[in-house]
Formats: C-alpha cells, sequence, structure tokens
C-alpha cells in the first residue's frame, strides 16, 4: 500500500509553467459502473506536486475518440497522463492507439514478457496468448514495471510533450504513478514541495476558514490551504524550498501561527488520522482504552483496530446493543436506563465506566445513540447520540446532535460519533499521568 502522505510530502517541478491533463480510459467510467477515482488521485499528486491541472477526461474504450480526446488534451497541455485500457482484452486498446497518435509501433518488451511469465508461473495459471499484449511496448518508451499486476506501464516523450500511460485498477495504478511518475516529472527540478498536514476536530472548515483567513491569503510560501472531510478538517501547509533546503524555518511560523488561532482544534500535524493519533498517545504513555459500542457498532473499535500497533493499546470492544447486554455486561443499572433510557448521558457513562471495570483498561470509551432513519422520537431524534469517555484523570460525556440528510445519514452518524469518541480517547490519554 503507497500512503499518501509520505509521496505527497515531497516532490518538486521539472516542467515549470506546464500543464498536464488527465485521461481515464474505460467504457466502465462512462457508464457510471466505476467511479473515477484514479483521476482524483492523480490530480492530488499532481498539485500536491505544483503541477497544473486545468482539464480531466473520461473517455470509453474506442480508438478514434480516444484520438480525439488525446489531441485535444495535446493541444492544450503538455502533459498528458492516462489511466486504463492496458489490459490483455480486445477492448484494451489505449497502448495501439496512444502509439498510433505518436507514430510509432509497438515492439515486444522482452523484461515485461517474462514478468508476466513468472506472474502465471506464481498464480499456477496458464498464459493465454493475449497476455503476451500487454508486453508489447511502444518503440522508444520508458517502461514502468508493475509488481501488482500483468500490465506495465509506459511513457513516451515527444516534442516537448509527454503521455504517460498507465493501468485501470488503482492498487497497480497508484504505486506506479508514485514510483514513476511523480519522479519523472521532477527529475529535472531544482526546487522541491514540502507539506505538513495540520488535523484539526471539533471545528467546521468555515469557522476554521474564518479565524485563518487572513493567513490563508497572506501566506505564499508557505502556502496554507484547507481541506474538509467526513467531519474533520485538515490544514496543508507547503513550503517551496530548493532541493536539499530545510524547509523547517518556512514551515514552522506558519505552524506556530495556527496554533496560537486554533490550538484547541489540532489534535496533530502528520498524524493520518484520530485512530491513529490515539493509539499513539495511548502507546506512548503506555495506556490502555477498552470501548463499550451500542449505536456505533464496533466502529470505534475497528478504527482503533486499523491502525498498526492496536494491540498494545486495546484491550477489548463490547457491542451493546440490547439494554440487557448494557445491563449485564457492562453493569449499567436497571433503575438508570429505566428512568433515562438507553439513549441519555447517565447510560453512556455507566457504559464507559462498566467496560473499563471489565477490562481493567485504564480508559474506557462508549457511545449511545439514535442512528436512524428510524426511532427518533421529538424528544430524542435521530442524530442524538452520546459519547462518554471515563478514566482516572478526564471524565466526559458529550451530547451531540448530528445533522441527519441524505441516504447515507445513518453510516454518517455512525462515523462522526465513532470520532467524538476516538477524539475523547486521544484527549483522555493527553490528560493521564
Ligand atoms: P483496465 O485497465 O481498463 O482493464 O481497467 C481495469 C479495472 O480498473 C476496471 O475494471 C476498473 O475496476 C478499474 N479502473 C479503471 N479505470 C479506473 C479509474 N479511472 N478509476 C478507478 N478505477 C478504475
Ligand atoms: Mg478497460
Amino acid at each position: 500500500m503507497v500512503k499518501e502522505n509520505d509521496y505527497f510530502r515531497s516532490g518538486g517541478l521539472s516542467m515549470k509553467q506546464k500543464s498536464a491533463e488527465i485521461l481515464a480510459i474505460g467504457t466502465e467510467l462512462l457508464m457510471g459502473n466505476t467511479v473515477n477515482t484514479n483521476a482524483a488521485y492523480i490530480a492530488r499528486g499532481l498539485a500536491q506536486n505544483g503541477v497544473n491541472v486545468y482539464h480531466q477526461e473520461v473517455v470509453g474504450d474506442n480508438p478514434q475518440r480516444l484520438l480525439d480526446s488525446l489531441t485535444r488534451a495535446f493541444s492544450r497541455s503538455d502533459i498528458v497522463i492516462t489511466t486504463g485500457g492496458l489490459g490483455p482484452t480486445y477492448d484494451d486498446l489505449s497502448k495501439e492507439t496512444i502509439a498510433s497518435y505518436f507514430g510509432r509501433k509497438l515492439v515486444l518488451d522482452k523484461e515485461s514478457l517474462q514478468h508476466i511469465e513468472e506472474h502465471f508461473r506464481a498464480i499456477g495459471r496458464p498464459m493465454s496468448d493475449n497476455n503476451r499484449k500487454q508486453a508489447m511496448m511502444p518503440e522508444g518508451c520508458t517502461i514502468f514495471p508493475n509488481p501488482n499486476g500483468t500490465a506495465p506501464g509506459c511513457a513516451i516523450e515527444q516534442d516537448g510533450k509527454v503521455a504517460f500511460m498507465l493501468p485501470g485498477p488503482p492498487r497497480e495504478m497508484k504505486p506506479m504513478f508514485e514510483h514513476y511518475v511523480l519522479p519523472y516529472l521532477m527529475k529535472d527540478s531544482d526546487t522541491v514541495l514540502v507539506s505538513k498536514m495540520i488535523h484539526l476536530f471539533g471545528i467546521g472548515e468555515s469557522l476554521l476558514e474564518h479565524r485563518l483567513h487572513d493567513l490563508m491569503v497572506s501566506s505564499t510560501n508557505p502556502t496554507l490551504a484547507p481541506y474538509a472531510k467526513s467531519g474533520e478538517v485538515m490544514l496543508r501547509v507547503t513550503a517551496r524550498v530548493a532541493r536539499g533546503e530545510n524547509p523547517d524555518p518556512i514551515l514552522q511560523p506558519v505552524i506556530e501561527k495556527v496554533r496560537e488561532m486554533a490550538g484547541e482544534f489540532i489534535y496533530g500535524i502528520d498524524v493520518g488520522d484520530l485512530q491513529t493519533a490515539a493509539v499513539r498517545r495511548l502507546a506512548e504513555k503506555g495506556l490502555r482504552v477498552a470501548t463499550a459500542e451500542s449505536c456505533t457498532g464496533g466502529y470505534v473499535s475497528k478504527r482503533i483496530t486499523e491502525v498498526d500497533g492496536a494491540s498494545a493499546v486495546f484491550d477489548c470492544g463490547v457491542c451493546s446493543y440490547a439494554n440487557e447486554i448494557k445491563e449485564k455486561v457492562l453493569g449499567v443499572s436497571h433503575e438508570t436506563l429505566e428512568k433515562y433510557g438507553a439513549v441519555s448521558p447517565e447510560t453512556a457513562k455507566e457504559m464507559a465506566a462498566g467496560i473499563r471495570r471489565l477490562s481493567g483498561a485504564e480508559i474506557g470509551v462508549s457511545t449511545t445513540g439514535i442512528a436512524g432513519p428510524g426511532g427518533g422520537t421529538e424528544e430524542k431524534p435521530v442524530g442524538l447520540v452520546y459519547v462518554a469517555v471515563d478514566s482516572d484523570a478526564f471524565c466526559q460525556v458529550l451530547e451531540l446532535h448530528i445533522p441527519s440528510r441524505g441516504d447515507d445519514a445513518r453510516e454518517y452518524i455512525r462515523y462522526i460519533a465513532s470520532s467524538h469518541a476516538l477524539h475523547l480517547v486521544w484527549k483522555a490519554a493527553g490528560m493521564a499521568k
């Protein structure tokens, strides 16, 4: 797996003032059967490396229309990155078509053929003749090996224009883009872009922009750009420095200013996500956490256990959907459930304390709420969630009113609730001695 942060962190720009286009090839994309995630991924990578992208296009597996798109793209831009159509089947025509655009023939690349043969030997399946086609490469191109599949990628450069051809499957495309395309584009660059990502939780994007507006518009090196994603906001601070130069003197003053203006919402820099921040902090402090989840149904424990090293800090999770389990397993009192109901601050609190008692972990965290779409009342509407944390140094119950709009409201409510739970764990771990 390619970690986005690792490669978005550094880069440069050789083709100064040049722009790139992304051309996704595949009828399945036009039909809406596959979402064009490749374009988004490549666009982000290019933007982070200072390459301008003014156009993206999707075209089906049709040589004439592909040729049209390619001609149009190269009339505006010097770099065209295509994905898809490198497969073994009759409809995979990217290489043939793009090679013909440059007036090149396809020739057999022995090394690629060897790799494809090895691949089939390793999986114990016979190689069909059309797989040989995948080793036919445009004359004079630069070949990019594909350790995750059979189709190699390549670059053809001619008259100041360069076409990159990448495979369609994201798990093959992403590493190739990182390991070959970006270095290819950056090879002559004397400057590099270095970014740090500030992660914030508990503040909306518009409010953050309001607070930081002056700083954002006045910052040119480094630049400061906000990104919002599923209830979180990130600020990317990007400096352009000479190759080999330490970027910290440029980055740190702006990071410090952000800390002064919105420090209470920052949970980390380049930490990845809330679960990673929480797990790292627990590990640093030698603490363990246990979860008692109702409306999130295991989401909190799932996110904790996504993090490498979770076993050192995660004790157990109880998915206590039924009141009986809240009572019998977690020790929530019958009176509390009767008097206040399952979705109440009192129940949340007792769940967190209960799982802590049960597991012996230093920190207990709980969720209980109404994820909808049914089950809401006027008093307790859909989106009402209580999240509680219990530890020696810090106990808190949050009452959340998570907006429930759209088809994925249930998923959104559960996800946001789990984020708050993870944030509380992070906070509690920070306050522990
Ligand atoms: P291809 O290389 O065209 O045979 O594509 C193989 C598979 O890669 C397709 O069936 C899709 O599942 C996936 N794929 C192709 N293009 C894209 C894209 N632009 N974004 C995401 N997935 C894609
Ligand atoms: Mg295809």
